[in-house]
């Protein structure tokens, strides 16, 4: 059984994230989305919001998990029997910065595949940063992020 995982933060999940999960599921038997703790960074949901988010917004992909993970993705991956991680790439200055971690990912881990699938064209100016602050000014998210989302970023900016 070919096994990915998607890693990110989805804080919060975007359209441009389910896309990037919708084409990986095609692709493997099984794809685990891999939401980070990051004791560096005050996310604005909390994990469980984050996990509770996703599986709503993915129930209808029956080859989709989701986990939380700390520590090292590729041991996380490892640890989990995946063949390999799946990234989306929006614009070239992702590119650096996924190289650098690809190459350090393929050291610890060979037998760790990293793939990259290329946004939508649609998706290609979305981030999770963007969604946070058009709905911090009232702005309107909801062509960017799946509905259970856009609900509870109402409720977090207090509408
Ligand atoms: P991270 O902080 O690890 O980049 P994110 O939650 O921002 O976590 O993103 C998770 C993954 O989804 C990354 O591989 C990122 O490049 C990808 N991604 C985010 N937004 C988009 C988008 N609009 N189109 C394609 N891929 C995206």
């Amino acid at each position: 059984m070919k096994i990915a995982v998607c890693p990110g933060s989805f804080d919060p999940l975007t359209n441009g994230h389910v896309d990037i999960i919708n084409r990986a599921a095609m692709v493997f038997d099984k794809v685990i989305v891999a939401v980070l703790h990051n004791p560096n960074k005050k996310p604005l949901f909390t994990m469980e919001e984050r996990e509770k988010m996703i599986k709503e917004s993915l129930e209808n992909l029956p080859n989709v998990e989701v986990e939380s993970f700390s520590g090292l993705l590729v041991d996380y991956a490892r640890q989990r029997g995946a063949c390999a991680i799946v990234r989306g790439l929006r614009a070239v200055s992702d590119f650096e910065i996924e190289l650098m971690q690809a190459s350090v990912n393929r050291k610890l881990a060979p037998e760790v595949e990293t793939i990259y699938m290329m946004t939508s064209n649609d998706f290609s100016f979305l981030s999770s940063s963007v969604v946070k602050e058009v709905a911090s000014f009232n702005g309107d998210v909801t062509c960017m992020v799946p509905k259970v989302v856009a609900k509870k970023l109402a409720e977090k900016f207090g509408k």
